[in-house]
């Protein structure tokens, strides 16, 4: 029997990162292949935008470590060209055509910085809490301007982007509620500077507007705890129970032995074809069975975002919502 929560017991907190939120809002599939199944499935290969946004970021964040006298253009094309990462680019004439926008777009976006304006935090983790939830994140920088904060992301993708995205980001309001609270400071605003096309897109908080934004985050927390929970029942089930069985014709066996604790239990003597299938599959990094209400649980969302998904090769929905995509194709060429 489910075991239900004894009056007065404190509640087990959901520890997430917004990011964790909006996969569980994006697609509930891609989530469970995210943050559950352990081993987690084999992603597709490395998105070469990724690796240009990767190699931006840690060129500004390294930037504003230099010292005083170091922070320049110059340092950030140098700290750009040192950290370059050069995955799921075409071939190398690609990778080092992109090497040169991007070093252009750092010593550009820095120019138009105060190098003497020491930010309050630079990649600085931040976290709050409520009742329901637990949660932390990075801000890329987070500057201090007269007596209030202000978070600042940096975003280096193709698409131009709109003050509704400053303005509905849940990660963006989390961290103003986050650096607040942990500074004991005022914070309201939240910016997204785009760097290949200088344009800064401001959005600014209300004290009701953040607090809509924390209720909502623990709506979503207590919906992805609730899955997170049953899914964890399911994978403790003793091989051999019938509770929980799916549809997929495979026995208790099967499925169980496919994550971390399946394995260990089949360690413990359930030997045999279903164990080596089970310990082959996760060798080659194959989706962990589960039983069909779980599944249905984490129902997959099949949309345009499926032809950017790390784990479509593990989705037939996800498959034939959208083409297959060249690990450069989100490049701006
Ligand atoms: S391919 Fe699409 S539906 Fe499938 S897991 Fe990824 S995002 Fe979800």
């Amino acid at each position: 029997m489910d075991q239900l929560p004894l009056e007065g017991m404190p509640r087990r907190l959901y520890s997430c990162t917004p990011s964790r939120l909006n996969t569980w809002l994006d697609c509930r599939r891609r989530y469970r292949f995210t943050y559950l199944d352990r081993p987690q499935p084999a992603k597709g290969p490395a998105w070469a935008h990724n690796s240009v946004g990767a190699s931006v970021h840690n060129a500004l964040a390294g930037w504003w470590r230099e010292p005083y006298e170091r922070r320049t253009p110059l340092t950030a094309a140098v700290l750009l060209t040192n950290g370059w990462i050069k995955e799921g680019f075409r071939d190398e004439e690609q990778s080092a055509r992109w090497l040169g926008r991007a070093r252009d777009l750092v010593s550009g976006y820095v120019s138009t910085l105060d190098p003497a304006d020491d930010p309050v935090g630079v990649e600085r983790t931040v976290a709050t809490r409520t009742k329901v939830v637990a949660l932390s994140g990075r801000i890329d920088r987070l500057d201090r301007r007269g007596d209030e904060l202000v978070v600042v992301d940096y975003k280096t993708g193709r698409r131009p982007l709109t003050q509704d995205d400053a303005r509905s980001s849940l990660a963006l309001a989390v961290y103003a509620i986050a650096a607040s609270r942990m500074m004991r400071t005022p914070c309201h605003q939240v910016e997204l500077h785009h760097l290949p096309t200088g344009e800064i897109v401001e959005w600014r908080h209300t004290d009701e507007s953040l607090e809509r934004h924390l209720r909502r985050a623990e709506e979503v927390a207590e919906e992805a705890s609730a899955a997170d929970e049953r899914y964890r029942e399911a994978v403790a089930q003793p091989p051999g129970s019938t509770r929980g069985r799916g549809s997929q014709g495979r026995t208790g066996q099967s499925w169980a032995g496919q994550g971390r604790a399946g394995q260990e239990r089949a360690g413990q003597g359930q030997a045999g074809q279903g164990q080596a299938a089970a310990q082959e599959r996760a060798a080659q990094g194959a989706v962990p069975q589960v039983p069909a209400e779980v599944d249905a649980l984490f129902a997959p969302n099949p949309g345009p975002i499926c032809s950017w998904c790390d784990f479509r090769r593990h989705c037939p929905e996800g498959r034939t919502a959208g083409p297959d995509r060249n690990p450069w194709d989100g490049l701006a060429e």
